[in-house]
């Protein structure tokens, strides 16, 4: 049997509960609008499910892969082999005092506009990143001179090893330190942890000032980054000492093209889908800036984005 088969078969209640479908295109999943097929796609409603499902690909050996709002991914033309399990259907919001909860497939965006509407301040930086907040907290991300790890409380988390995923209490609490957050990295990148839920400790505002924070950030962003094209941000991370963006400028490579793929003219360390542009294009392109920028200044950029899939050559 093959994947599809298995999957048809034995999770008999997801399927009539119609969390699962096939031959999904993950184009429309992402930011870049570039990707092939999910083999099996599924959108849990409930933590317990995400939990069964896990429990299942370890048990059937079927891989998985836990998708966020597919900002920060470049997926292979070919599409994905296995499950793609999206969060977007586990987002509840709760408020404590000055303590906000969140489920992973929260968006950003609705987070902080919670946390203005409560007059709680502190992640006014997060309003304009298009993520989710398990892909939030598993990058680290930031912006404007804050990240998740200045907010962040706790988590709950899920370990992928199918004795805990069965057993009576599957969930693991992470303290903050426990997540052992650097540069767009964290603990759940290294260890493959599952984001559940967080909580972020904030400080009491006025509503009105906290707006004009976000407000003022949102103006910079669409200044400065090309949002009216399909991206998935930063392609490179920050290499110390240097500004990405200027190193790439400074090759000539503003706007240098690769099939729909192109260093974009606004922002030289986002490369933007034209129309058209495959992974392919994408991967060539990243290939070349990474030696036209290491040849010129020595300097090597590694990808912040995560390349998803094998890719043709
Ligand atoms: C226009 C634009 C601007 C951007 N600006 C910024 C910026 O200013 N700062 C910044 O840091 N980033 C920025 N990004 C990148 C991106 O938005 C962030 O990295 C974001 O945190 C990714 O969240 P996501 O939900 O989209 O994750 P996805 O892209 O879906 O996934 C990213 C990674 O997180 C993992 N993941 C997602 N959810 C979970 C979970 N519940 N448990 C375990 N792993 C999980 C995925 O498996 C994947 O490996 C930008 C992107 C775009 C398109």
């Amino acid at each position: 049997m093959n994947v599809k088969e298995i999957v048809s078969s034995k999770l008999t209640m997801l399927n009539e509960e119609n969390i699962i479908k096939y031959d999904v295109p993950l184009k429309d999943y992402c930011s870049f609008k570039i990707g092939g097929p999910a083999e099996v796609f599924c959108v849990p409603k409930t933590q317990a499910q995400l939990i069964e499902l896990m429990a299942f690909c370890l048990r059937e050996n079927i891989s998985y892969f836990i998708l966020g709002k597919g900002s920060n991914l470049l997926i292979s033309d070919q599409g994905l082999t296995g499950m793609v399990i999206s969060t977007s259907a586990l987002n509840k919001i709760t408020k404590d005092e000055n303590y906000i909860s969140a489920f992973s497939g929260v968006l950003l965006k609705d987070l902080c506009e919670f946390a203005q509407e409560h007059g709680l301040s502190g992640l006014e930086f997060a309003h304009g990143i298009p993520g989710s907040v398990g892909g939030a907290v598993y990058m680290n991300a930031g912006a404007y001179g804050g990240e998740i790890k200045d907010v962040l409380y706790c988590s709950k988390c899920l370990s992928p090893q199918l004795s805990l995923l069965e057993s009576t209490n599957p969930i693991i609490h992470l303290k903050a330190a426990d997540h052992c957050f650097a540069y767009r990295s964290s603990a759940l990148q290294v260890q493959g942890l599952i984001h559940l839920s967080s909580v972020f400790k904030l400080k009491q505002q006025n509503p009105a000032e906290i707006l004009a924070k976000m407000d003022d950030f949102k103006l910079q962003r669409w200044d400065k980054q090309p949002m009216d094209l399909p991206s998935a941000g930063s392609v490179f991370k920050r290499p110390e000492g240097y500004f990405t963006g200027k190193l790439i400028d400074d090759c000539g490579l503003r706007g240098y093209r690769i099939g729909d793929a192109a260093v974009s003219n606004k922002h030289c360390g986002f490369i933007v889908n034209l129309g058209n542009a495959t992974a392919k294009d994408v991967l060539q392109l990243i290939r070349y800036v990474q030696q036209t920028v290491y040849s010129r200044f020595q300097v090597k950029l590694e990808t912040e984005i995560r390349v998803l899939g094998v890719e043709s050559k």
